[in-house]
């Protein structure tokens, strides 16, 4: 029998703590999104770290045009290290910040060529210390191409974790280190993927479409603006004077 206090009130009642939701939340998104994968295009872990590079403030649709041209002029680290400045501007612009995104590209590749041999280290220490790297970076070239699991916190799995009530910062990397906690580690990489599609498919930034979410019994909606109530026309001479001989009646 429904609890009379929440009956009585036609109110829901309060959901489980996040610890208990984030599970069911995890099965539903695989469900729905079950080939849940990095959008970047590419075939290798040096490839990955710089179309990563290239995704700041850039959607993954634009640097995937961007990156085979990319990837066929300068192929390893060494090319990247040593090539015009110019040029790769040039080849990486329209994903916009070109001229940062190309010398950190090119500083970061410099750091691959005289430390790491030409490669892209597996380890997150190593490579948030490369320049334009921080942990989001790091954690995309783990997950994707090292199979390291880890949690990749970009504006969609922020947004997300969120209004999902599992976690109310707004700093990314408290964020990660929150859905550390809640999420089985197996899971880190593939979870991060599901809650871009779902805020890309679904959680839209702006509009969420809750009413179509297959999460929605299980989220909180936190910040989420709920419909405005219509506002009440004015009443018409007729009506009004209807209402005051009701009211004297
Ligand atoms: S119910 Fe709404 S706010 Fe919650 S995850 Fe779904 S779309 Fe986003």
């Amino acid at each position: 029998m429904p609890c009379a206090r929440y009956h009585n009130r036609m109110e829901a009642p309060p959901l489980p703590p996040a610890r208990e939701r984030v599970g069911p939340i995890d099965a539903i998104l695989t469900r729905h999104y079950p080939e849940a994968a990095c959008a970047l295009t590419h075939a290798n872990p040096l490839q990955l770290l710089i179309a990563t590079i290239l995704s700041a403030q850039c959607t993954d649709a634009r640097v995937n045009l961007v990156t085979p041209a990319l990837f066929a002029r300068f192929r390893t680290a060494q090319d990247f290290a040593t090539c015009d400045i110019t040029e790769l501007q040039q080849l990486v612009k329209s994903t916009g910040f070109y001229k940062n995104k190309a010398k950190h590209i090119r500083a970061c590749c410099v750091i691959l060529v005289e430390t790491f041999g030409g490669e892209v280290p597996p380890s997150l220490d190593d490579l948030v210390v490369l320049p334009g790297v921080g942990r989001k970076t790091a954690n995309v070239v783990l997950g994707n191409c090292f199979d390291i699991p880890g949690i990749t916190v970009d504006t969609h799995v922020g947004r997300l974790s969120r209004r999902l009530g599992l976690t109310r910062h707004e700093d990314p990397v408290k964020v990660e280190l929150e859905l550390m906690e809640l999420v089985p580690q197996p899971e880190w990489t593939a979870f991060s993927h599901r809650l871009i599609l779902h805020g890309r498919a679904i959680c839209f930034a702006r509009k969420p479409r809750c009413e179509a979410c297959p999460v929605a019994a299980l989220c909180p909606k936190v910040g989420v603006a709920t419909k405005a109530k219509p506002k009440a026309k004015p009443k018409s001479r007729q009506k009004r004077n209807a209402d005051d001989t009701d009211a004297t009646d």
